[in-house]
């Protein structure tokens, strides 16, 4: 299943060439290519709670750690999940890609 990438759906407009990237800088969701595809995603569209420092709600989110609580609260988060199931990437194997 591919779906919509989190820029898509939250509006950020921190994806490259989003309305808000040159002035506000691109999101690393938007561009760490080692999870590309991974639940159907493009780059770390779709596994954003993974990736550290990311910029949600316009603050850079720190490490995958401190983050996971408020990720797990995002609707984005929930959609994914509802979306993609039992083919919900697991932790252990986005880590895994990220490691490469
Ligand atoms: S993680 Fe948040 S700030 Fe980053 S691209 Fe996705 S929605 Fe935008």
């Amino acid at each position: 299943m591919s779906g919509k990438n989190c820029w898509e759906v939250k509006n950020c407009g921190r994806e490259p060439g989003g309305a808000k990237a040159s002035e506000l800088g691109v999101c690393p969701a938007a561009t760490d290519k080692s999870v590309n595809g991974l639940n159907g995603g493009k780059n770390g569209g779709r596994t954003c709670w993974y990736i550290a420092g990311t910029f949600c709600g316009g603050l850079v989110q720190g490490s995958m750690a401190q983050k996971l609580s408020n990720c797990m609260e995002c609707e984005f988060f929930k959609q994914v999940a509802r979306e993609e199931k039992a083919d919900l990437v697991e932790s252990k194997a986005v880590l895994a890609c990220m490691r490469r």
